[in-house]
């Protein structure tokens, strides 16, 4: 049997029975990897003998009794996240050799689950980007067609879930990092509410929106996940104290008398036509089960991107002006004096879309310039933190696409990023908002390639998110599908 190609739900059933052992099924991922990854490209650094012991520990806990969903489940980690004694890179050379002295809580507790970490996979540097593109270490492909993107910034999560080289994965959302690469590869990908997860261990991008959740083969796997890594931790004070429920429970109800609202904002000019139809065809299934469906408006979602565009960047020229060459990652040996340091380590160390980010935002946080940018940005964020307010007053979910098309061609934008930053439009709101947001697997296009499906949802409602998503991946019945270019 592939246990490879399961999802965790699946292997949790084989594993209470003991027809598999952790050992069993991670070694099938290890294989799987060294079959497909040269065509895939998703990983950064793979720990084969300490996924391995790891297994063998949740084999023995399993053994005695114990362990819940997670245990002995081979899980990949996108390379921000801090593990102790494994390389976290960020996808940028200016992290290429740094060693975690200790672990992000979110991987505390899914160490603490028995989950087995194989590795951490590739991402754009820093986060940023929706192609993954710019990564310093590689570009993963897609998996459904090696000449496409795989989608970013969690590409090489979403990637390594879609070829079965992890059962799952971890991303982080800052403006649809999770949801988008999840569209594009066809697996399940949930942003949670802001302060939803801890941050803490979390290398930051922008830390008003970043947000670490889980993407999955399937809404089932994503529940399960969500709740292990779902909590207040006092070393986050943005997260927050609020319990956590049986996401997994909330799977069983229908989607009668559930409310859909259709933001009119996110079918407009310039969506294309494929995406438009899958999408259609979901709302269209999702009323035939009982949804009613109700038109609801966002109507600052145009200015989104505007506002995104120097929120984002302003909180990265802050936080990564801690990379200086001296406290540690990437330092330039032959500088003349401390000033050259900075300039040869961060000139050196950092790619061009960092660089990018960082100039725009220390422009735009200037003195001067603060009014007339930032301080706008803000002002436009808070009028889409009430459009989303208002929108959740008529319906409990909102569907929409997540992209305006589906994955594009390797290389094709790469000297085009605005065309790249516009592309996020359809995500980055939720973010600005804080609400929780969905990408579930809603069709092709006529190439084969995934498109997704968004649903967002008030501040802390993923129960209806992940109930409204479990229904409609029933109805549409694509689940399972995987790809066969591999
Ligand atoms: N594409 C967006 C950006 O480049 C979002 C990235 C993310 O969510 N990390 O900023």
């Amino acid at each position: 049997m592939d246990f490879y190609a399961l999802t965790i739900h699946q292997l949790n059933d084989l594993l209470q029975k003991k027809e598999v052992s952790s050992v069993e099924v991670t070694n099938s991922v290890l294989t799987r990897i060294e079959q497909v990854e040269d065509k895939v490209g998703a990983y950064i650094t793979i720990d084969r003998e300490k996924a391995l012991v790891q297994a063998a520990a949740a084999d023995k806990l399993m053994g005695e009794g114990g362990g819940g969903a997670l245990c002995g489940i081979p899980l990949a980690l996108k390379d921000l996240i801090c593990t102790k004694g494994m390389r976290t890179t960020c996808g940028s050379k200016i992290l290429e050799s740094f060693v975690p002295p200790y672990d992000a809580t979110v991987v505390e507790k899914l160490k603490e689950a028995g989950a087995v970490i194989i590795g951490k996979v590739s991402m754009d540097e820093f986060a940023m980007g929706s192609s993954n593109e710019n990564c310093a270490f590689g570009v993963p492909r897609n998996p459904w067609n090696h000449d496409y993107i795989c989608g970013g910034s969690s590409g090489g999560s979403a990637a390594a879930v879609a070829a079965d080289e992890c059962i799952a994965a971890v991303g982080s959302d800052t403006g649809g990092s999770i949801r988008q690469p999840a569209s594009h590869c066809g697996v399940v990908g949930l942003k949670p509410t802001y302060g939803r997860i801890s941050r803490f261990g979390l290398v930051a991008y922008a830390s008003s929106l970043d947000q670490l959740g889980p993407i999955t083969k399937d809404v089932r796997d994503c529940a399960l996940m969500l709740k292990v890594m779902s909590g207040y931790d006092p070393k986050d004070s943005t997260s927050v104290k609020q319990e956590v429920p049986d996401y997994a429970g909330a799977l069983t109800e229908g989607l009668r008398g559930l409310k859909v609202g259709i933001p009119a904002e996110y079918f407009e000019e310039g969506l294309d036509p494929e995406v438009e139809k899958a999408v259609r065809n979901g709302i269209d299934l999702m009323q035939q089960a009982g949804a009613e469906i109700v038109d609801v408006s966002l109507p600052h979602t145009a200015y989104g991107v505007a506002a995104y565009y120097i929120i984002a960047p302003a909180e990265a020229s802050s936080n990564l002006a801690r990379y200086d060459g001296i406290r540690y990652g990437f330092r330039d040996m032959d500088a003349d004096d401390l000033a050259d340091l900075y300039r040869k380590s961060r000139s050196q160390g950092f790619g061009d879309e960092v660089k990018r980010r960082i100039m725009i935002g220390t422009y735009a946080l200037s003195s001067g310039y603060y009014d007339a940018y930032y301080k706008k940005a803000l002002q436009v964020r808070t009028l889409i933190v009430e459009d989303f307010k208002a929108a959740f007053e008529k319906c409990d979910v909102m569907v929409s696409p997540v992209t305006p098309a589906p994955a594009w061609r390797l290389g094709e934008k790469v000297d085009d990023p605005l065309s790249v930053y516009l592309s996020d439009i359809l995500t980055i709101s939720a973010n600005l908002a804080g609400v929780p947001g969905i990408s579930v697997p809603c069709g092709f296009s006529g190439s084969g390639l995934p498109i997704g499906l968004q649903m967002q949802a008030a501040h802390f409602e993923e129960e209806k998110l992940l109930r409204a998503a479990f229904n409609l991946e029933k109805s549409l019945g694509i689940v399972g599908q995987r790809t066969t270019a591999l």
